[in-house]
């Protein structure tokens, strides 16, 4: 892995870093008391729990992607509060709570402070807390959400032992195995089968999308291949219960089934994210970087309005408004859907921030003299001297340019992941193909580098249908879902906390079926681009869009806030034919993800 900070956003990417760094994250400490000087993890006496280390756990990869003055700051002041809190025995942190799972968000906050700047403190005092664990947890235990959660402390200690390796760390993080919930077993033989209905840790949206790296974290330390069939068998078994038509699972905030109007939590987005780019670093299995770029090119966005003033708690692929009222979700309460400061509950207000920080710093990895492009994002690298240069707009375009430069002869393998989607990619380098090993997930190239060099990338994005439940569909193109944007009026709701509070309503009907067969479907279709707007997830500048046809569908009702499930495809009875055109998912804020087709062409046989 590289130094944090060696990857800076570049383009529409630094821009949404820019918007995350002058609204939500910059601010929040002046406007919440649970992330302010009152946090009794900057000494003060008020919260004492996992929401000072979750701020502190995007703030401080956020402050170093960015180079951000006044963040580093913020972040120096968490950083240098966390290491003084520690005592004699080892242990740190408020003292009106012992609870082992805050301690572990702690952890990922020193990791990322020590990559960025090496701060040798970080080292000792890791040792003397990890010290702590080894001669405690045998008579007090990982319990409640450290037990499910005991992967992220694993991670922790493998990590310290990368760089002191002190052989008593391996028995700690076998300790801790043990104590960890076997979400492998959990996710391939006894998953739940259908929306939960009581409450039980195994089906909470977000310690599931932390569980997930539980098998590959396990791996890092035993080498058991096994563990890494298993982890991929698991995320099968999942998409087959709760897969959404986005492609990533349902958490309302329990395990809540396939449909399309189930809520995802943005606290399970952004885990799913770490895990996606932890078990990408591990295992190398590029498919973990289709479902990481699945999560940052489509949940991630949409999470937030298109400036990070406001964030949902639970966000629909068929979300025809924003408001408080009665959803069909597992367990949240009628305002999770709502664009706010803390809807329904404070913990994604808390933890949020840590989602595109550390996606840019896992664009790329470096395993010895490998350098491996994981996502084609705009940003710049800085390695050994080589600097690379990644333009082009991905994944808004499907063509990406990288300037590698290296001033000094250097021989290295330059590598850049295949996305599962893209069938036939073209390589160039100066201008001459350079084709991937047929089949390969990495197109890869090693030789010495000397002065510039240009390798174009030409992915070739086509517009895809995906079938679902029922027959119904949902489109993608590249690495981006593509939805039927329902247009947006913003309500502001005076006198709401933080930097503002809307609901949302839609400007057009929503309830179109589409017609993916025959001369006007998915055969037909081209994706027409727009210039990116400042804020680049804005609807009305949708970077791209697709032109499709579309038709009312007058027997796909709804309930007073939500679509009902989408009706048997294809529909024989539908209004007149209308064009529309599909937006990115994360554009629209209120959208159709998933809808049933028509059958246009029956229609005179009907
Ligand atoms: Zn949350």
């Amino acid at each position: 892995v590289l130094p944090l900070g060696a990857i800076r956003p570049r383009g529409w990417l630094a821009d949404q870093l820019r918007l995350q760094a002058e609204n939500i994250t910059g601010r929040l400490s002046g406007l919440w008391a649970d992330v302010g000087d009152s946090s009794a993890w900057l000494g003060g006496d008020g919260e004492d729990w996992e929401r000072g280390p979750y701020f502190a756990d995007g703030l401080v990869p956020l402050a170093h992607v960015l180079g951000d003055h006044d963040l580093l700051a913020q972040a120096q002041r968490w950083v240098d509060s966390i290491l003084s809190s520690q005592t004699e025995s080892g242990q740190f942190g408020p003292t009106t709570n012992d609870d082992w799972w805050p301690r572990m968000i702690a952890l990922k906050v020193l990791i990322s402070h020590y990559s960025a700047t090496g701060d040798e403190r970080v080292i000792e005092f890791l040792t003397k807390y990890f010290r702590y664990q080894f001669t405690t947890l045998p008579d007090r235990p990982l319990r409640s959400w450290g037990a499910v959660r005991g992967a992220d402390n694993m991670l922790a200690v493998l990590w310290l032992h990368s760089q002191v390796s002190l052989d008593w760390l391996l028995e700690l993080a076998d300790i801790l195995s043990d104590q960890t919930e076997d979400w492998g077993r959990y996710l391939t033989s006894d998953l739940i089968t259908g929306k939960a209905k009581v409450f039980d840790h195994r089906t909470h949206g977000p310690n599931v999308a932390m569980g997930l790296k539980a098998d590959i974290v396990r791996y890092l330390r035993t080498r058991d291949g096994t563990l890494l069939d298993r982890s991929t068998a698991a995320l099968r078994n999942l998409d087959r219960w709760h897969g959404q038509v986005h492609g990533f699972f349902s958490g309302d905030e329990w395990l809540a089934g396939r449909e399309a109007t189930q809520g995802v939590e943005t606290c399970q987005v952004v885990e799913g994210m770490f895990s996606f780019e932890t078990m990408l670093a591990i295992t190398d299995d590029a498919d973990y970087g289709d479902h990481l770029e699945n999560l940052a090119f489509n949940l991630l966005p949409a999470s937030s309005d298109p400036e990070m003033r406001a964030h949902q708690y639970h966000q629909q692929a068929n979300q025809i408004s924003a408001s408080v009222a009665h959803r069909e979700w597992s367990y949240s309460g009628d305002d999770a859907n709502v664009f706010g400061f803390e809807p329904n509950f404070g913990c994604c207000t808390a933890n949020l921030h840590q989602g595109w920080p550390k996606f840019v710093a896992s664009l790329w990895i470096q395993d010895d003299d490998v350098l491996t492009a994981m996502s084609l994002a705009p940003c710049e690298v800085d390695w050994r001297g080589v600097s690379i240069t990644v333009s082009g707009d991905y994944p808004f375009r499907d063509r990406v340019r990288l300037s590698v430069d290296s001033p000094e002869a250097a021989e290295f393998t330059l590598r850049v992941r295949i996305p599962g989607w893209s069938s036939a990619p073209r390589f160039r380098v100066d201008g001459q193909i350079v084709d991937a090993e047929h089949g390969s997930r990495y197109w890869s190239l090693t030789r010495t580098w000397s002065g510039p060099t240009t390798v174009e990338v030409d992915l070739g994005a086509e517009p895809r249908v995906e079938r679902r439940d029922r027959q119904s569909v949902g489109v993608r193109w590249g690495a981006l879902a593509m939805v039927l944007p329902l247009g947006e009026t913003w309500d502001p709701v005076p006198g709401a906390p933080g930097l503002g509070e809307w609901w949302l309503r839609p400007r057009r009907s929503w309830n179109y079926g589409i017609v993916v067969d025959g001369a006007l479907g998915v055969d037909a279709w081209h994706a027409a681009e727009k210039p990116i707007g400042t804020a680049p997830w804005a609807l009305e500048s949708a970077p791209v869009s697709i032109e499709v046809r579309v038709a009312h569908v007058p027997g796909w009702t709804s309930t007073a806030a939500e679509a009902s499930l989408p009706p048997d495809s294809p529909v024989l009875d539908f209004s007149a034919m209308e064009h529309a055109r599909l937006v990115p998912y994360g554009s629209a804020r209120l959208r159709i993800t998933e809808m049933p087709t028509i059958a246009w062409e029956r229609k005179d046989l009907i």
